[in-house]
């Protein structure tokens, strides 16, 4: 029998079964695909090695980093660029992100940079939040009733709706503030006002910015980590796909057809069951990436890129990275010209918002999203300057995986949320639980 399986070789999977062998269990990691890595995957674009989808990640807590380290990528660890993103209110005006936030949320409402967004009337009514007693919105179901109840609907649209939905596709209002800011609702009652709650969390953070990269893509990490799988002997099973997961045992089936019951100890599911999976249609979300040859972009007009208010007019996209202001080091392999990443929505999330990509079988390099990235960045970007361009889509968060059978141990976005921070410390805490055990 072996001692673990794991089903799902993406970051969540590559992490447990690198931890679990390394301190000696024998393990079975089932991929359903031909690669390994998931959502962390490399492609190239007019001759660049380009992250397919994370960047990044965030580094309220030290999981990936710490990770890096041992990979022996701790040298290749690089902040981005200090000049921050943007972001478009509904009715189309940009500014820069406010440097003391937290999604959104300001840590100094009177600040000058909050109150370019949001103008005086709403700073002042977020300033208010200071003179409420602590706990009121302190058991708001959402981050959205928190932000309005506590700084009002201004702030909240502005400020918060834009980012939220540039980095978790919801709005607030749908959003549990315990998942997406943890232990922001201790801090609120500890500090007594959001505001300080949110001074307090950014200091807790690392020092410095809140996301970090590796210098040749976060894939590098997938790199490492399946070079491990063999190091410490994982037993890899790619095209092999787990249509059943019980506490301990996993039904596989090849590519081939042939089927296998894999009895284990313990088995770690980063997926939903495909035995109880509802079969439900996920939004998700389409990046573009254009490499562009224009020369007005060297000034980086938005800083790192943008995020955009769901309502916002005349463009489609959710938000667009300039991936070479970001990354210094990208801007070095590109050699002048620029990278811009762009996301929009699919499936029922795009039609909710409009904000989806229309598929027009003539145009394989994305005009329109030519022509959103010009009217966010507010320069001229003709379809001649597009070098190279690539369209990828991505299925949305997951939360389907919640229904795994009692005593399956899940891991990954379904169990964690979405983001590597999360999913790299909830995989690692489990392997140890399981060695310990
Ligand atoms: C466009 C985009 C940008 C992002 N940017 C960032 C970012 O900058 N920073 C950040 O921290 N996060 C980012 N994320 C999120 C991050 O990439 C994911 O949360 C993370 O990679 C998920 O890892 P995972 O292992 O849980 O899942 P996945 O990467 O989805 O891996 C799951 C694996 O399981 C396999 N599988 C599925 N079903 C089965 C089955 N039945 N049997 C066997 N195998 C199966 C899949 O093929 C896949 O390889 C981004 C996501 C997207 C889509």
């Amino acid at each position: 029998m072996t001692d673990v399986v794991v089903v799902g070789g993406g970051v969540a999977g590559l992490v447990a079964a690198r931890d679990l062998a390394k301190g000696g269990a024998h393990v079975v990691l089932v991929e359903g695909s031909d690669v390994l890595g998931g959502m962390v995957r490399r492609h190239s674009v007019a001759g660049l090695d380009l992250d397919m989808a994370a960047d990044s990640f965030a580094t309220r807590n030290d999981a990936v980093g710490r990770l890096a380290i041992e990979l022996g990528l701790g040298n290749e660890i690089t902040a981005p660029d200090p000049r921050g993103a943007w972001l478009m209110t509904r009715d189309g005006r940009t500014s820069p992100i406010p440097e003391t936030g937290l999604l959104g949320i300001p840590g100094s409402p009177m600040a000058a940079d909050v109150l370019a967004v949001v103008g005086q009337k709403a700073a002042l009514r977020a300033q208010m939040d200071s003179l409420l007693p602590s706990p009121v919105g302190a058991k708001a179901a959402s981050l959205g009733e928190l932000v309005r109840k506590r700084m009002g609907d201004r702030v909240l649209d502005d400020l918060v709706v834009p980012i939220v939905a540039g980095v978790h596709s919801t709005h607030p209002d749908d959003l549990d503030p315990d998942r997406v800011a943890p232990g922001l609702r201790a801090a609120l009652l500890r500090e007594g006002s959001l505001a300080r709650a949110v001074l307090a969390l950014r200091a807790r953070a690392t020092a410095g910015s809140a996301v970090q990269g590796i210098r040749g893509g976060i894939v590098r990490l997938v790199d490492e980590l399946v070079a491990d799988m063999e190091t410490y002997r994982v037993d890899v099973r790619l095209r092999t796909r787990a249509t059943a997961i019980e506490e301990h045992a996993v039904e596989v089936r090849t590519e081939d057809g042939e089927t296998e019951r894999l009895v284990a100890e313990h088995v770690l599911a980063s997926t939903a069951d495909p035995a109880r999976a509802t079969g439900a249609e996920r939004s998700g979300i389409e990046l573009v990436t254009l490499v562009v040859d224009q020369r007005e972009l060297d000034a980086a007009p938005r800083g790192t890129g943008m995020l955009v208010h769901p309502d916002a007019p005349s463009v489609r996209a959710k938000a667009i990275t300039h991936a070479t202001v970001k990354w210094p080091w990208l801007a070095e392999a590109a050699a002048g010209r620029h990278v811009l990443r762009l996301s929009y929505a699919t499936a029922a999330d795009a039609v909710e918002t409009g904000r989806s990509l229309p598929v027009d079988p003539r145009d394989p390099v994305g005009t329109r999203a030519a022509q959103d990235a010009a009217a966010l960045l507010g320069v001229r970007i003709p379809v001649s300057a597009v070098v190279g361009a690539a369209r990828v889509r991505w299925h949305g968060p997951d939360t389907t995986a919640t229904g795994l059978a009692d005593g399956v141990v899940g891991i990954g976005e379904a169990s964690s949320g979405r983001g590597l921070a999360g999913i790299v410390q909830a995989a690692r805490t489990a392997a140890v639980h399981i060695l310990d055990s």
